[in-house]
């Protein structure tokens, strides 16, 4: 995966001062860096038995639908709060400083689903967390989750016990 590596930017202090931003739109541009992430991230799927895609706002919504088709299966967004229209389920969860929220249509998952959830970054882990516990509220199993990047040194996974997790750059 060093191919996919060196086709993400860094951007050093952005949002803010001493962050190191990971921006994957020098990836998406290039057909063989499009192409080797949708396959990789299928070949993370192999032996995974997966009913529905979830991807998170807002950059799970690039590979997810894309994950899903090559999956065969169907797509659903989880997002920021008040952008889903109809019914929701919703989970708050703790940052640095303060709290966000994540929703997530109630009749987007039936119960016994098997649900992959689809990110660009595992960071801290508390969005894929608040993510998984969406998918259990409205009865489905989390399947797996799968990033395109990794920061280890964040330790997300902590935050997802007992799951797998699956990753094609780490960092
Ligand atoms: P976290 O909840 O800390 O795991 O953060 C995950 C979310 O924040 C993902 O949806 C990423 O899009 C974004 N994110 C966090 N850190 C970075 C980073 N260094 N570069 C790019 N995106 C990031």
């Amino acid at each position: 995966m060093d191919n996919l590596k060196s086709l993400i930017r860094e951007v050093p202090d952005y949002p803010k001062p001493g962050i190191l931003f990971y921006d994957i739109t020098t990836l998406l541009k290039e057909t063989a860096g499009l192409k080797g992430v949708i396959d990789g991230l299928h070949e993370c799927a192999k032996g995974v038995k997966v009913d529905r895609v979830a991807g998170i706002e807002a950059r799970g919504f690039i590979f997810g639908p894309a994950l899903a088709y090559a999956l065969g299966v169907g797509f659903v967004p989880i997002r920021k709060p008040k952008k889903l229209p109809a019914a929701t389920e919703r989970v708050e969860y703790a940052l640095e400083y303060g709290t966000d929220t994540i929703e997530i249509h109630k009749d987007a998952i039936e119960p016994g689903m098997n649900v992959l959830i689809v990110d660009d970054v595992l960071a801290t882990g508390g969005t894929a967390a608040a993510a998984a516990q969406l998918v259990e509220k409205l009865g489905g199993k989390v399947a797996a989750l799968a990033f395109v990047i990794e920061l280890d040194f964040l330790n997300g996974r902590s935050k997802l016990p007992g799951h797998r997790i699956e990753s094609l750059v780490h960092y």
